[in-house]
C-alpha cells in the first residue's frame, strides 16, 4: 500500500491518537513530525543553544540527527542516538518548540528527512504543513479540529492532569506563534476533510479517515 495520508491540525484536537489508530487499523506506517521539531528543541536546549535567537537556531540547524520510529503500537525518536520519546513532552521543550520550528533552516533540515521517510508511501503523517507543504500530494488530507476546552481537556489528560485553564493558555499561545509565522503557518491545506472532533469518540474519528481512505 503506497497510499499517503495527511493529517493536520492545532495541539490537542486528537491528531496523534487519530493517526496511531488509523495507522494500526490499516497496517501503515506512522511519522510524528511534532516529535521531530520537539526533538531539534531538545537538542538545541542540551547544547545550550538560545533557542529564542533565530540566528543562533539556525547556526546549529543542520548538527542534530533525528531519527523517527515509524511503528504506530510504539513511536520512538532519538536525537544524535539517544532516546527523547518522553523528554521531549516536558514543559521545557513545549515552551520552546514553536520558537525553534519557526526557523526556516529548521524547517529545510527536516523537511528533507520527512520527504525521505514518506518515500515509497504507506504511511500516516501527522503535523501542521503535511497536506499543504510536506506531502501536498497525499491521496488522503485531513485536518482535524476541536473547541479549546475539549483541547485543554485532553491535552491534560495526557500530561497526568493538571490546570485546564493553563493548558488552554498554553496551547493558544502555541497556536498564535503556529500560525502567526511565516515559514509555515497552521492553515488547512486545499482539499483536506474537516473533521470536529469535539463531540466524537477517538474510534468514531479514527473509523471516519479509515472510511476516506478506503473511499
Ligand atoms: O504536534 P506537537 O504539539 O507535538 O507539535 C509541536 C510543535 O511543533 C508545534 O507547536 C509546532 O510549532 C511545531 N510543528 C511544526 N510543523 C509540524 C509539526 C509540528 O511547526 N509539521
Amino acid at each position: 500500500d503506497t497510499v499517503v495520508v495527511a493529517l493536520d491540525g492545532p495541539s490537542g484536537s486528537g491528531k496523534s491518537s487519530t493517526a496511531r489508530g488509523v495507522a494500526r487499523a490499516l497496517g501503515l506506517r506512522y511519522l510524528d513530525t511534532g516529535a521531530q521539531f520537539r526533538a531539534v528543541t531538545q537538542w538545541m536546549l542540551d547544547h545550550d543553544v538560545a533557542v529564542e535567537d533565530p540566528d543562533a537556531v539556525a547556526a546549529r540547524a543542520g548538527e542534530p540527527l533525528v531519527e523517527s520510529g515509524e511503528d504506530p503500537e510504539d513511536p520512538t525518536i532519538t536525537v544524535d542516538g539517544v532516546d527523547v520519546s518522553q523528554a521531549i513532552r516536558g514543559a521545557d521543550v513545549t515552551g520552546a518548540v514553536s520558537a525553534v520550528s519557526a526557523v526556516g533552516a529548521v524547517r529545510e533540515q527536516l523537511l528533507e528527512l520527512q520527504r525521505r521517510i514518506i518515500g515509497r508511501g504507506g504511511i500516516v503523517v501527522e503535523g501542521r504543513d503535511i497536506g499543504s507543504v510536506v506531502a501536498p500530494g497525499a491521496a488522503v488530507k485531513v485536518y482535524l479540529t476541536a473547541d479549546t476546552a475539549a483541547r485543554a481537556e485532553r491535552r491534560a489528560a495526557e500530561n497526568g492532569g493538571g490546570s485546564i485553564d493553563d493548558t488552554a493558555a498554553g496551547l493558544l499561545r502555541r497556536d498564535s506563534v503556529d500560525s502567526g509565522r511565516e515559514s509555515a503557518p497552521l492553515v488547512a491545506a486545499e482539499g483536506a476533510v474537516h473533521i470536529d472532533t469535539t463531540s466524537f469518540t477517538l474510534d468514531e474519528v479514527v473509523a471516519q479517515v479509515v472510511d476516506l481512505v478506503r473511499a
